[in-house]
């Protein structure tokens, strides 16, 4: 009988429960509705989402073990959530509770670390062992792996890089309480916001501009190839930032190799335009490529949470 792992990604809108093999193949993976609104409702969503999925798959495969990224900061070793968002804390045994609710030795962490975990194992870090993951989507944040480890910090909050100042004669407020943060332009939310702010001195756009709705990647990407204003200025903006982070963290930690995920760079699109302002001599030492992933990027968390749950049921076999 194939051993798999049962692999649980909470997202924002939604659950991703998969059951992946020891390789990082997945087998088979239904989607449940979420709740991020506290870790308890949380917790909660993700049990039921496991128990959902054991009753409609009985087994033909041998499931040994179960692993989940959620979001907020993890201590993967204690198998403790620590926090949902900056403020927002309830310390929860989450891995023991699921160990306890279904039998399965269970390993959790970051969705952000977990992907990393899937990009050391299966992706870049098959190349080298020094990396940074770059995740922009609604926000944005990174995991550096150097000598063929994440760095974690003290309190497992490193990596949290959509709060680094790109911009220190900016007005714009962050959540995080500084100004000219990386997230307030590159990122998608930052950019629909950009371009709200700056609709006023582009009043010919051809953007759907209406404070109710959310202006989506896609529409930026169309606008600025049929050479509108506002759009060039958002997302030159957001270019020109994610280029500073990028450079920033290359000399912070002196990678390889620098890899993309997430939805706005889900296709190459933003990158090509990227690296066009990256310093040559800046980047001189990566000599593996910035790269989007190659993993698909609906998944790549799942299968780095599967992964983190093999690798940590190995380690506690080895040690008796
Ligand atoms: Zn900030």
């Amino acid at each position: 009988m194939q051993e798999t792992v049962l692999a649980v990604d909470l997202g924002g809108t939604k659950i991703l429960v998969g059951e992946v093999t020891k390789d990082g193949e997945i087998i088979a993976s239904k989607k449940y509705p979420s709740d991020t609104s506290n870790q308890r409702a949380a917790t909660e969503k993700i049990k039921s989402a496991i128990a959902d999925y054991l009753e409609e798959h009985p087994s033909t495969r041998q499931i040994t073990g179960v692993g989940v990224c959620v979001v907020g900061r993890v201590d993967t070793e204690k198998g403790e959530w620590l926090e949902i968002y900056p403020g927002l804390s309830e310390r929860l045994f989450l891995a023991q509770e699921i160990e306890t609710a279904f039998g399965f030795p269970c390993s959790i962490t970051n969705d952000v670390s977990s992907a990393a975990i899937a990009e050391n194992q299966l992706g870049i870090g098959r190349k080298t062992d020094h990396f940074i993951y770059i995740n922009i989507g609604t926000g944005i944040a990174a995991r550096v792996v150097s000598q063929g480890k994440i760095i974690s910090g003290g309190h497992f909050n490193a990596g949290e890089v959509g709060h680094m100042v790109v911009d220190i004669t900016s007005q714009e407020e962050c959540p995080c309480g500084r100004k000219g943060c990386v997230e307030l332009f590159a990122s998608g939310l930052g950019m629909h916001k950009q371009a709200l702010n700056a609709h006023w001195r582009y009043p010919e756009t051809i953007l759907d501009i209406r404070k109710e709705r959310r202006i989506g990647f896609d529409e930026l990407m169309e606008a600025y190839e049929k050479k509108d204003g506002l759009a060039r200025y958002v997302v030159d903006l957001a270019l020109k930032s994610a280029a500073a982070l990028t450079m920033n963290l290359v000399r912070v930690s002196d990678p390889e190799a620098i890899v993309f995920g997430g939805g706005v760079m889900s296709n190459s699109w933003f990158l090509e335009k990227m690296v066009t302002f990256l310093n040559p001599k800046t980047i001189r030492f990566v000599t593996k490529g910035v790269t989007i992933t190659t993993l698909d990027p609906q998944t790549i968390a799942l299968k780095g949470a599967a992964l983190l749950a093999a690798n940590q049921m190995n380690r506690r076999d080895s040690c008796g």
